[in-house]
């Protein structure tokens, strides 16, 4: 076995993170729904979610027959809802092509929604303890650390070299024993808690002796930043309405990334709402009234918003899909993070 495997897991049996919700059981599911969740997300921001979610979903046949705004309002607040419906449409797919079990080959788990080399191989080892290398981020930083590569981690003609790397350093099989398992979580855990992005706990690492970074002093400067690039700005204009009934939202306003979330009626530009407005079976009570414009960065873009009260009634049948909402309805919908703030900022102001 590789010195750098055999201390890693000398590490994980004394230090390591044993006590994770999704480690008890350590079942197929609970790895699956918890490597989706921890894609761009922290552990200590998952477990909450991830224990929400399996109290009410507790196997894969009843994610499979939850309708998407169950699913969505898991997930409000998580982020990155293509994970979300990815994970819906896999459920489903498994229990239509492999009678509900997991597939544990790294080919049939790829072919699912949302499951790429990474993740796929985080669910062989761990869910079914096989030699499979993983290579998210935490493991490409202490990697290009531990060898003292001038790279970046997401250098795109690197990422072959840091998959052989990952590779070389799994440990061997020992009959009986969960190594491939506890391996995986022992280098998650090492990116983690020792070797941070920023101040990295060299003195507490056990790979110390033969890190490459530390010994040449680079174990601030490595790995290298990554090429910045602007982000495009986009606009968008929020219709807050609100009326005695509450607040208008509906599930088919859905725009990029936030397809299938309840919100609110959103245009390009505020002359497009106010013509919009117009149309519907509405009696408007009140002059607009512009809310202080914000930023929502996503992956790709940054996305200023401009909500935009007005006070109505309705005075017929709304063509759009939707309902005046309370906040009692909200934790039952699936909302993205801005819109559920200025839900809670509409709720505050209409009780002060
Ligand atoms: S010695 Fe420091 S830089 Fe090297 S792998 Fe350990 S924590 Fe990371």
């Amino acid at each position: 076995m590789s010195q750098f495997a055999q201390a890693l897991l000398n590490w994980y049996a004394k230090a390591g993170r044993q006590d994770l919700p999704w480690q008890h059981p350590r079942s197929p599911y609970y790895v699956w729904l918890s490597e989706v969740m921890l894609q761009q997300t922290q552990v200590a921001t998952v477990i909450p979610y991830f224990e929400r979610f399996v109290r009410r979903f507790p196997d894969l046949p009843s994610l499979a027959q939850a309708s998407t705004d169950d699913v969505l309002a898991l997930w409000t607040g998580l982020g990155y809802y293509s994970r979300a419906r990815n994970l819906h449409k896999a459920a489903q797919q498994i229990m239509a092509q492999h009678q509900g079990q997991m597939p544990s080959s790294q080919a049939e788990l790829e072919a699912l929604p949302g499951i790429g080399r990474s993740t796929a191989a985080a669910i062989r080892s761990q869910a079914f303890n096989q030699p499979a290398a993983i290579l998210d981020g935490n493991v490409k930083r202490v990697l290009i650390r531990h060898q003292a590569l001038n790279i970046s981690s997401n250098d795109a003609k690197a990422q072959p070299q840091l998959w052989q790397l990952a590779e070389s350093l799994l440990p061997s099989a020992q009959p009986g024993a969960l190594d491939f398992a506890n391996y995986t979580q022992a280098i998650m855990d090492l990116g983690a808690t020792l070797c941070k992005r920023s101040k990295p706990n060299c003195p507490a690492c056990p790979v110390a002796s033969s890190c490459q970074a530390l010994a040449t002093g680079q174990q601030h400067s490595l790995p290298l930043p990554k090429a910045s690039r602007t982000k495009p700005e986009r606009e968008r204009v929020f219709l807050l309405l609100s009326s005695p009934e509450g607040i208008w939202l509906g599930p088919d306003y859905g725009f990029g990334v936030w397809q299938d979330l309840w919100q609110f009626p959103s245009f390009a530009s505020q002359s497009e709402a106010l013509d919009w407005l117009a149309q519907q079976p509405l009696i408007v009570d009140s002059q607009p009234e512009s809310w202080p414009r914000f930023r929502h960065t996503f992956s790709h873009y940054h996305l200023w918003l401009q909500p935009v009260q007005i006070s109505v009634r309705l005075n017929g049948i709304m063509q759009a899909s939707g309902r005046f909402t309370t906040a009692q309805d909200w934790p039952k919908l699936g909302l993205p993070k801005p819109v559920l703030s200025l839900l809670n900022q509409w709720q505050q102001q209409a009780h002060s």
